[in-house]
């Protein structure tokens, strides 16, 4: 599939927000392909998200998923949990309850000073899908109290220090094959 032609950085974050949350019903529903429906859902969502008639869920939203689940939020294991800054300090990510979420040590110390986007392509893994979708906000929140979403497309890389959006994915595997 060609990637789509963006104007804007938000433009460009939408359509993989969008993308992200069709995998993320489609995989809540148990689904094993995406369907119509799925594909109305993130046409819906991406059109109303450059229009300015929806929002991209706040963090708050997801906080439901991670109080339920106290295991490595990268492979899933329990085996002597530690916090990770999804955001490593060492890159500029912020001490703060957002940019942090249980990492086993074994994927803590493997991540180490990585970017998560950088760290997943090494391991030739697709994220977890509640993984992304907190890098994604973070990035988006990040680009917008910087007033830098109008930018135009062609300045994607100059704006690229915390996070690596140009390595964010528009392409999802089928939704038997991801997980939370
Ligand atoms: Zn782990």
């Amino acid at each position: 599939m060609k990637e789509k032609e963006f104007a804007t950085i938000g433009e460009y974050l939408y359509w993989r927000y969008a993308n992200m949350a069709m995998a993320h019903v489609a995989l809540k529903n148990s689904r094993e392909k995406y369907e119509v429906a799925d594909y109305m859902i993130r046409a819906k969502l991406y059109k109303g998200l450059c229009t300015g008639n929806m929002n991209i869920a706040s963090l708050y939203d997801d906080e439901k998923y991670k109080l339920n689940n106290i295991s490595c939020c990268y492979c899933g294991g329990s085996n002597e949990l530690t916090l990770d800054h999804i955001i490593p300090k060492f890159s500029g990510g912020k001490d703060t309850g957002d940019n942090i979420m249980y990492a086993c040590k074994t994927c803590n110390s493997s991540k180490n000073k990585n970017d998560l986007l950088v760290w997943y392509q090494k391991r030739n893994e697709f994220p977890p899908i509640l993984v992304l979708r907190r890098y994604l906000k973070l990035a988006f929140i990040n680009l917008k109290e910087a007033e830098k979403l109008d930018f135009p497309i062609d300045q994607l890389e100059n704006n690229n220090r915390l996070f690596r959006i140009d390595l964010l994915p528009y392409q999802f595997p089928q939704p038997n094959l991801l997980r939370l």
